[in-house]
């Protein structure tokens, strides 16, 4: 597989923001947790996700999760099952409408 070039992380304030001005579910939703959207935060991908070691991923690979999710995926909970990889990138895939519905991803 051919190196992806480097590129320093694309960061948005509006993405990270959003959850703050906006009613943003959350995407992953494990076991049902869908928690109050005043708790939603911006989650990076990271692990297996991440593009490259210690590389922080841009702002529009993160996930809007709640923070029972959130501790979670980055293993600060008792659960030790972790989502499977459908469940992720169908959160993604929620998280990146969220932003393109509130207009902070967009195309040129
Ligand atoms: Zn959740």
């Amino acid at each position: 597989m051919t190196a992806l070039p480097k590129l320093p992380p694309i960061v948005s304030v509006a993405i990270r923001n959003l959850p703050k001005h906006e009613t943003i579910p959350c995407t992953l939703a494990l076991f049902g947790f869908r928690e109050n959207p005043e708790h939603t935060v911006l989650a990076h991908l990271r692990g297996k996700w991440a593009l490259g070691m210690a590389q922080k991923p841009h702002d529009f690979f993160g996930l809007y999760l709640c923070d029972r999710c959130h501790d979670i995926i980055n293993g600060r909970s008792n659960h030790t099952e972790q989502p499977s990889d459908w469940e992720v990138l169908n959160a993604l895939y929620r998280s990146q409408q969220f932003m393109a519905l509130h207009r902070v991803l967009q195309v040129k």
